[in-house]
């Protein structure tokens, strides 16, 4: 068998069209949507990821503001900036970039950031409200997987779901999802006794593992849905420089029903989850506007 590929870039471009009708009308009611980012150190990844959240802004209708601290930066002037975010009105979501250096408390900066602004749902508050299965912002990488299942009317209730990865941004919020999507699920990590065989039961199988092309063909049941959220860059041999995730995409795409390549597989959604979060918040408030 041949899997069909998920493409995660056209999903994203339909998505992102639509989000920038929902932002023009937004400015007809006299908002305009906004996210406020912050960039702590010279991590060089992190400046990438937040240059194309800004860009990815702008495309959709989302105005962004943009601070960049350096490195030996004091947590108490980022922190006396987020409560200043927070009282802001014209500011409807604030995203720290993570990682933070070393010398900042993640969680005391996390959840300085307003619940109802916390567009990137890590805030312990959203975390809550997810396990509950009440509504919250959803962490944007599992946000985007579940719209990608969606897309292609893959069946979640009574699957068996497997997350390969526990990290609070991908793993555990992935599985409770996935949970509250009526799945019966697994979470594995790397004590997993026997990893092969929980994976070989999986209708899906989500891998957020951060090693490249761990999840080999072979771990794959027949049919299966396989998510690839890993991004990995290949450092050795003739691939050196290029991305790869963390399912061997060759071998996997021979026995899995449907495949996220990557890049162009969850990646893409991971930006349009943000802005989707951000314009429903700007949306709740120009709500609140016209009721008042
Ligand atoms: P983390 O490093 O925080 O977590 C990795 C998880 O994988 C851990 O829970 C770890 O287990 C588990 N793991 C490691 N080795 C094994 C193993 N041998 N067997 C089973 N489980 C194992 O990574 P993230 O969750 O932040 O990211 C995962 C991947 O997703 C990375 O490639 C990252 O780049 C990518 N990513 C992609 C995004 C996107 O937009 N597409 C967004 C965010 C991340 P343990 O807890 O026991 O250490």
């Amino acid at each position: 068998m041949s899997a069909r590929i998920l493409d995660g870039n056209a999903l994203a471009t339909r998505l992102r069209g639509q989000l920038a009708e929902r932002t023009a009308r937004l400015k007809e009611q006299g908002v305009e949507a906004c996210l406020a980012v912050i960039l702590v150190g010279d991590d060089p990844a992190s400046a990438v990821y937040v240059r194309n959240k800004v860009a990815a802004c702008e495309k959709a209708g989302i105005r962004s503001l943009k601070d960049v601290y350096p490195s030996d930066a004091d947590p108490a002037t980022v922190l006396e900036r987020i409560r200043a975010l927070n009282e802001d009105p014209g500011v409807h979501g604030i995203l720290v970039q993570l990682p933070l250096p070393a010398h900042f408390d993640e969680a005391a900066i996390l959840e300085a950031i307003r619940v109802d602004k916390d567009v990137d749902g890590f805030h312990a508050e959203n975390v809550g409200l997810l396990s509950q299965g009440r509504e919250a912002f959803i962490p944007c990488t599992p946000y985007g997987v579940m719209k990608m299942l969606e897309s292609e009317s893959v069946p979640v209730q009574g699957a068996e779901a497997v997350v390969v990865g526990r990290s609070n941004i991908v793993g555990k919020p992935m599985a409770m999802l996935l949970i509250n999507a009526g799945a019966t699920v697994t979470v594995c990590n790397s004590k997993t006794r026997d990893l092969a065989a929980h994976c070989r039961r999986a209708d899906i199988l989500v891998a957020a593992v951060g090693r490249p092309r761990f999840i080999t063909g072979d771990l794959v049941k027949p049919g299966a849905v396989v998510i690839d959220v890993g991004i990995n860059r290949l450092t050795e041999g003739e691939e050196a420089g290029k991305l790869c995730g963390d399912v061997d995409f060759a071998s996997a795409s021979q026995v899995a029903s449907l495949i996220t390549p990557v890049p162009g597989g969850v990646g893409p959604m991971t930006i349009t989850m943000l802005l989707t979060n951000t314009v429903e918040s700007a949306e709740r408030v120009a709500a609140r506007g016209q009721r008042a």
